[in-house]
């Protein structure tokens, strides 16, 4: 008996073993983002073959517009990258093109294929329609796992460029109609399995950028900072300058989770979820007024906000959205900010909340109430929480607001502020009583007061008059009853009630 008890103990506890086993490796092969792979995805060997690709060249100069010619820039910065990479050992260097000619992006990706690249580099600079935009990006291959490698690359690079004062906005996928990478380049590389990233080191069109790039020795300055996070990523060493970042992999590359892209990564054509903006204090004396806003967006990091002083009309510059880190899709959700006013003039004030992907939503405007707008504490945080608790029911009525759950106290302004022309035809052409008493409605009330007091007049006249006319009809029918009991012909009956009147 004890055996058998034994042998069927031990099968079932084998069978119970083996099919947690099969479980895991089912689990880890349908899933296998869940497994994290070592710092760096991008398997190479001993050695690694670069290639470097200055964006444009010949008749295609790229950005033109600007001062610096972005053909020529990025052939500058491709040499210094070149330069700073063959002091390393365990690598050999390309170039897709060494002078100013012009070269198809088939043909760039042909070159890599053909050198047997182990990733390709395309240098670039930015430029914008609007010209507002401003900071560091990288563009990437959407299919996995070309797609992680980028993304591992761009974390070294966009850190380095937001290290010296470059807003980050993202490493980034986008999509073609066709379903594959929109970026020509990109789609080339990839079509041939070759990783590639376009860089986009700063904007031409904008002065702060352009103040990063503006010279050679920038532009150079720039290819050193390149090269350095490309040795970074493969792992190089030099003899010759004793700089050695094999070890760099395991102590300074951040995870990033391999089978499938990279969510922060991901083309997502949307507008930001919410913005809204709400006054936590004006001061009539400096003009000063301090604004709360609050964003939001589900899918990407909110990157820049602007404010327009006329509901909307114009704009400030992009200002950099507090918390911003587009890598990984971080944000504050709330933050203030102060502008200086002219206290006699009536101001709207409307924020935009910009995406990495350019995506923007702009808020309800908001009337400033320069006359309670004293007296609100410039409370901390906390203090902030305990007063929208506590107190909330008070504020539409003081009309200063502040803090992060400010949808309630933004929403008493906004009828008034986004709304105050309809509303005013409304309540004259529908004569219906309302229940607001802001300052512009003040007048409708007396209109509506006259009109009520007409129409009780002329109710009263009628049921008057009405009653009057029914009483005398009756009165005639009255009459009319007693001749008929004396006379049965009713044709006389008015001559006579008239004879007799
Ligand atoms: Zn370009």
């Amino acid at each position: 008996m004890n055996p058998c008890i034994r042998c069927t103990v031990k099968n079932i506890t084998s069978k119970i073993l083996s099919i947690i086993l099969l479980s895991v490796i089912l689990a880890l092969s349908i899933f296998p983002e869940r497994a994290f792979a070592d710092p760096r995805l991008q398997t190479t060997g001993d050695h690694v073959v670069i290639v470097i690709d200055p964006g444009h060249g010949g008749s295609n100069e790229g950005a033109n517009a600007y001062g610096p010619i972005e053909k020529n820039m990025t052939l500058i910065t491709a040499q210094a990258m070149y330069a700073e990479l063959s002091k390393y050992d365990n690598c050999t260097v390309y170039m897709t093109r060494n002078s100013d000619v012009d070269m198809s992006l088939s043909d760039r990706a042909q070159y890599a294929q053909n050198v047997g690249a182990s990733f390709l580099f395309s240098i670039h600079y930015n430029a914008s329609n609007d010209h507002k935009k401003y900071g560091s990006e990288v563009l990437i291959q959407k299919s996995t796992p070309f797609n992680n490698y980028g993304y591992q690359f761009a974390q070294l690079f966009l850190s380095a460029m937001g290290a010296n004062g470059s807003l980050i906005r993202g490493a980034k996928t986008r999509n073609g109609s066709d379903g594959a990478d929109y970026y020509g380049l990109l789609r080339e590389t990839a079509n041939r399995a070759i990783p590639a990233v376009i860089i986009e080191h700063c904007y031409l069109d904008y002065s702060s950028d352009l103040e990063k790039c503006n010279t050679i020795e920038k532009q150079q300055a720039l290819g050193v900072l390149d090269a350095t996070c490309v040795a970074q990523y493969f792992g190089l060493y030099s003899t010759s300058t004793g700089v050695d970042y094999r070890g760099f992999a395991a102590t300074s590359l951040q995870s990033v989770p391999l089978g499938s892209s990279v969510v922060a990564t991901l083309d997502e054509q949307t507008a930001p979820d919410a913005c809204t903006v709400t006054q936590v204090h004006a001061d009539k004396e400096t003009g000063e007024v301090k604004l709360s806003v609050h964003g939001e967006d589900k899918d990407d990091a909110l990157i820049y906000y602007d404010y327009s002083l006329d509901k909307g009309l114009t704009y400030s510059e992009y200002i950099p959205w507090p918390g911003n880190n587009a890598l990984y899709n971080s944000y504050d959700e709330d933050f203030e900010f102060t502008v200086k006013l002219d206290p006699k003039k009536e101001t709207y004030v409307v924020v935009r909340a910009h995406n990495m992907f350019d995506g923007d939503l702009a808020s309800d405007p908001l009337k400033i109430d320069w006359e309670n707008g004293e007296g609100k504490p410039e409370d901390t945080e906390d203090d902030r929480d305990e007063y929208v608790a506590t107190e909330e029911p008070l504020v539409p009525e003081t009309g200063s607001t502040s803090g992060s759950t400010s949808n309630v106290w933004g929403s008493s302004y906004l009828p008034q502020a986004s709304t105050q022309d309809t509303h005013e035809y409304s309540t004259e052409e529908a004569v219906a009583p309302t229940e607001t008493a802001t300052d512009n409605t003040v007048g409708n009330s007396h209109k509506l007061k006259k009109k009520q007091k007409m129409a009780f007049y002329i109710a009263a006249f009628s049921i008057f008059t009405g009653a009057v006319i029914t009483g005398g009809l009756i009165y005639i029918f009255m009459l009319m009853g007693k001749k008929n009991n004396r006379n049965s012909k009713t044709g006389a009956k008015v001559k006579h009630g008239k004879r007799r009147s």
